[in-house]
């Protein structure tokens, strides 16, 4: 008979074993999409998001159709379109990825549940999202880890599965009814310049980056205006590449890029672990704090700037400004533009994770919501009251000044570091239309470390 894959957050063929599992020994297989309306109605298909999510679905079922089958496309309820695909199919199981968000527990949990009632089987398969399987590892007293290092020395010295091939022929049964296939060009408020999405294109990203990118990435993946990491943030959250298959090829490519690269993706795995033992760490605090944050309306105006890019501080100001027009930011900017908020502004960190969440084509719940946790000092960081000082870092990771001359045209004619201080720039005429900074430095360090009891 024939088996359902629902595929989530795994758009690809490589390395994908929820489809290698049900498509074993030629048997028909379902290779399902559902447009959820639980996503959807969360707020969390936006549209640069979709824009990306339509070039995937369009490579995958391309590339099933290379291999004589097709992707089939439901919109609705997950869990009822599931159970009606299996039933036209006659399947008697379905296959697919474990997911860590308390919305994909409670989804598989339903799912289950359903298809138990009709006679048939949910098989969830570990290691397609994650490198390993978030309970794989844990400490002596806890049900996950709380703090990277002892993660990462337990984590890279695992063994990880080898990753599978695409399959040569996905066969499809004849007769499910599929809704059309969603276009990137019928959306509107698109951000200019996202990534192409899909397998196709995250393979050959990877290929790129294997071979000019990696070598150099210890030394550079903080440099801003070099751009140095690998950008394949959106491909991983819409898993078109497999982070199992990521981690031998970086490996077997060596070196000291290659171990700083392979610790990136474990930190994408420590979120994960995290997440999936504390779903709620989503919406609440992973530490209790205690901050009284300043109201959103109090903070109007500063929130206002820091969304638009229009702080005064041109390190900050670049990254939200790329972050608006690419729906990517580099790290050292998310770290920047976080702390900044949270920490100079002191706004509770979930206002800014729903801008970034709004905007970014890599937007991950576990990445997002953890990182942001971890810059406001609420989540998972062993120094919560670090405050990243945003002229000292914006000199050090773009000593030249070309990150920000790229992204705020108003100090495009700035020579150099002093680009960083425009304030402290003799003659002010060539700068017009660039705002004054929104907060002395030295105000909102002073307001944190009161608001910490830190004095
Ligand atoms: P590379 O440096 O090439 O790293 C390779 C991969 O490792 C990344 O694609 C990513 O999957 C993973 N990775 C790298 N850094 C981290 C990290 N700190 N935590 C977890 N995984 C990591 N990443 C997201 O994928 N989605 C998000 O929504 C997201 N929000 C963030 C919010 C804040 C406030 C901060 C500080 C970081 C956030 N990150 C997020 C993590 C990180 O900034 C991005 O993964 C990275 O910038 C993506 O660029 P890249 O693919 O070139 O990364």
């Amino acid at each position: 008979t024939a088996s359902v894959v629902l595929f989530t957050s795994d758009l690809r063929l490589h390395d994908h074993p929820p489809l290698r599992a049900a498509s074993a020994g030629g048997r028909q297989v379902v290779p399902l999409f559902v447009r959820d309306r639980g996503v959807t109605d969360a707020g969390f298909a936006v549209p640069n998001r979709l824009a990306f999510l339509s070039d995937c679905l369009r490579d995958l079922d391309a590339g099933l159709r290379e291999r004589g089958g097709r992707l089939v496309v439901r919109c609705g309820d997950v869990v009822e379109e599931v159970c009606a695909v299996a039933a036209a199919a006659g399947a008697g199981e379905v296959h697919m990825a474990a997911d860590v968000s308390g919305y994909a527990q409670l989804r598989e949990r339903r799912l289950r549940r359903a298809l138990e009632a009709d006679g048939r089987r949910l098989h969830v398969h570990d290691t397609v999202t994650t490198v390993l399987a978030p309970g794989a590892l844990t400490p002596a007293a806890s049900d996950h880890f709380a703090v990277f290092t002892p993660y990462f020395r337990h984590w890279s010295v695992q063994r990880v599965r080898d990753p599978l091939g695409a399959p040569r022929v996905v066969q499809v049964p004849d007769g499910i009814a599929s809704e059309g296939l969603p276009f990137r060009a019928a959306l509107s408020g698109v951000s200019p310049e996202t990534a192409a999405g899909g397998e196709t294109a995250g393979r050959k990203r990877l290929t790129a980056w294997l071979r000019s990118g990696l070598a150099g990435y210890a030394d550079r993946h903080d440099d801003l205006a070099g751009d140095a990491t690998s950008r394949l943030s959106p491909h991983l959250h819409f898993g078109t590449l497999s982070p199992v298959e990521l981690v031998h090829r970086a490996r077997k490519a060596g070196g000291p890029g290659a171990e700083a690269f392979v610790r990136q993706l474990a930190w994408r795995d420590f979120h994960r672990q995290v997440l999936a033992a504390r779903p709620a760490a989503a919406v609440t605090d992973y530490r209790t704090r205690r901050d009284r944050w300043r109201s959103e309306r109090t903070a109007r105006a500063d929130i206002e700037a820091w969304r638009e890019g229009r702080t005064g501080f041109p390190v900050i100001d670049a990254a939200m400004r790329q972050l608006r027009h690419e729906g990517w930011m580099h790290n050292r900017g998310r770290l920047l533009t976080a702390s900044f908020l949270t920490k100079t502004l002191y706004v509770d960190w979930r206002v800014g994770a729903r801008h970034f969440l709004e905007l970014l084509v890599d937007g991950d719940l576990a990445n997002n919501q953890l990182n942001w946790q971890w810059v406001a000092g609420t989540g998972t960081d062993t120094r919560p009251n670090r405050v990243l000082n945003p002229v000292a870092q914006g000199r050090r990771h773009d000593p030249d000044g070309a990150y920000v001359r790229r992204w705020v045209p108003e100090l495009a004619g700035v020579a150099g570091a002093a680009v960083h201080e425009p304030w402290k720039l003799r003659d002010r005429a060539g700068i017009s239309g660039y705002p004054d900074r929104v907060v002395d430095l030295a105000d909102g360090l002073a307001r944190f470390r009161q608001a910490r009891s830190l004095e």
